[in-house]
């Protein structure tokens, strides 16, 4: 790798993103840190460069909002060219108990929506002459494996990888948008977390849960148009992933991980890019079912 690399990490001023934006500027690669606060973004980039770290540069992104997409898209491409790597890492749980649509939808714009429109924002950008291929990766959660949906049709039909389209996670996701406002998620199988209420998480979960199954199902399903469009010429490589239950200020400090071994796999997944995994789920630097 070499400072030629361009890689682009989301939600990058704390936690995760933080730690996969250290190591990915020690390999000597350049690393955009993003995040959507400008203030919070320059302090994590001060801190990376006062550790000797000067590959790295700053743009803000909330990947909630298409201008700032946009903007980011512009910038870059003006700035490098192109990119190599983009990791989207951004990420919130539901900052709510109460699971209502006003609680429900943010957490879906940003983990899902959020991952969805950064992707394809960038997608132009990536080059085609990186060594193995472009690479996209997603941070992703066990809380989006599909043994915590109750609907088996889901369960069946997200099963099938090589068929799942960008099209049905945007209806999945929809689906579960409309039974939040009609009140019936517990009918129509969405996950249910109402054994985890003691441990703090509760159903808190369960739109969290939605947007981590939406979003390694939107990974498979973005392999699977990028398979059918060899034309392009470009290779793009794409994984989802979990960084394992890590201590941040996502779960209170309470993760078992630090933040430099919870971006261990998506880092590896980048600097990698096994062939044998593509459009799959990974964990401890696995492939693990879905
Ligand atoms: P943190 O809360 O520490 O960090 C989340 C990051 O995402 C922050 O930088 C936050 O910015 C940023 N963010 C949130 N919303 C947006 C937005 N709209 N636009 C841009 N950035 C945004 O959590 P983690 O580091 O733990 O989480 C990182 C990823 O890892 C998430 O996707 C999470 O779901 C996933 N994950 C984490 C696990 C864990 O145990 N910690 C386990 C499994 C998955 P700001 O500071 O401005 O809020």
């Amino acid at each position: 790798w070499s400072k030629g690399t361009v890689a682009v990490v989301t939600g990058a001023n704390k936690g995760i993103g933080l730690g996969i934006v250290r190591q990915l500027a020690k390999e000597g690669i350049t690393v955009v840190l993003t995040a959507r606060d400008a203030t919070r973004g320059n302090v994590a980039l001060e801190s990376l460069k006062s550790q000797g770290l000067h590959n790295v540069n700053f743009h803000p992104l909330d990947v909630a909002s298409q201008e700032s997409i946009l903007a980011l898209a512009e910038w870059l491409h003006k700035t490098y060219g192109g990119i190599d790597i983009l990791i989207n890492n951004a990420g919130i749980a539901n900052p709510d108990k109460d699971v209502t649509f006003e609680t429900v939808k943010p957490v879906l714009d940003t983990n899902y929506f959020g991952v969805k429109n950064v992707t394809k924002a960038l997608l132009p950008l990536l080059r085609d002459d990186t060594p193995g291929g472009a690479r996209v990766i997603v941070v992703a959660s066990i809380f989006g494996q599909l043994e915590h949906l109750e609907n088996k049709d889901y369960v069946k039909t997200l099963s099938d990888r090589e068929h799942i389209t960008e099209d049905f996670v945007d209806s999945f996701v929809n689906h579960y948008l409309k039974d939040v406002v009609d009140g019936s998620q517990k009918e129509e199988g969405w996950p249910n977390w109402t054994d985890w209420v003691n441990s703090g998480v509760g159903r808190a979960a369960e739109p969290y849960s939605v947007s981590k199954v939406a979003v390694i199902a939107y990974v498979s399903a973005l392999h699977n148009t990028l398979v059918a469009q060899p034309g392009s010429g470009k290779k793009i490589n794409v994984f989802s992933c979990c960084p394992g239950f890590v201590a941040t200020d996502m779960n209170n400090n309470r993760g078992t991980k630090t933040v430099e071994e919870g971006a261990d796999t998506p880092v590896w997944l980048a600097l990698h890019s096994p062939e044998e995994g593509i459009g799959k789920f990974w964990t401890e630097r696995k492939v693990v079912d879905f």
